[in-house]
């Protein structure tokens, strides 16, 4: 958990971020528009006020990655309704149907057998959740997501799926990578994207690249990030 810092820095961090997003995307040649800050605020608990300080500072999408944690800021912080909230983190076929209601989109979909739990929930609740399939891109052992072959499976197997929306592709880069390993995987997972989006089923969408955390947010940007999932750095003093 991170030290409590005043909200002023808070917001310091906020504007050097979006200001550091907007150079990448100026440097790849895209709109600084097109990449939505996903402000992490699973270190946070549900009563602190670097909370209200990060709202305060226009951050309006937040990432979680526990259910539970999530859930708990929803019940008590008062400003939870105001914001997107984002799952990025394993979730658990048995807590989709607590959290579905309140997700604009999941990052996080690492198996066909959930993804059938969120359509068929989905369908059951009226709702239309937005969501990405996340892809071991790394290779890590310890890191969850399809295989490039899974994802071809799983995004064929998607056409039958009438409530769910698989928007794009999301990956993290390997624990141990440098700059330039992470690079490279952000840039195969594009190229995977690019691929899979030539001759995917018609209600599959790839438009969405959820890639890059603080330490290689700006290179997932050069590489095509439209997300990028910031924790860290936006709490330090
Ligand atoms: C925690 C987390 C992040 C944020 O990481 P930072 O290094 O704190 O920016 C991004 N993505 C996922 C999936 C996470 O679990």
């Amino acid at each position: 958990m991170p030290d409590e810092i005043s909200a002023e820095a808070v917001a310091r961090n906020v504007q050097h971020t979006r200001e550091c997003i907007a150079e990448a995307a100026r440097r790849s040649g895209r709109a600084e528009d097109d990449i939505c800050l996903v402000a992490v605020s699973k270190y946070l608990p549900p009563d602190s006020p670097m909370l209200d300080a990060l709202a305060d500072a226009g951050c309006n999408v937040f990432g979680e990655s526990r259910p539970q944690h999530f859930l708990d800021k929803l019940e008590i912080w008062p400003r939870a309704s105001d914001v997107e909230w984002h799952m990025i983190g394993h979730l658990q076929r048995n807590k989709v149907r607590k959290v579905l209601p309140h997700v604009a989109m999941i990052h996080s979909v690492d198996s066909l057998r959930l993804l059938e739990a969120i359509d068929r929930i989905a369908e059951e609740e009226g709702l239309a959740p937005r969501v990405l399939l996340e892809v071991n891109i790394s290779g890590d052992a310890s890191k969850h997501g399809f295989s490039p072959v899974e994802l071809e499976q799983t995004l064929d197997a998607a056409a039958k799926f009438t409530h769910v929306q698989v928007q794009g592709l999301m990956g993290m880069s390997g624990l141990y990578s440098d700059a330039e390993a992470a690079r490279w995987e952000f840039a195969s997972l594009r190229e995977l994207r690019d691929r899979c989006r030539a001759d995917c089923p018609d209600n599959v969408v790839l438009n969405e690249l959820s890639m890059g955390m603080s330490r290689d947010y700006e290179i997932a940007i050069e590489e095509g990030a439209t997300l990028v999932r910031v924790g860290s750095s936006l709490y330090r003093e």
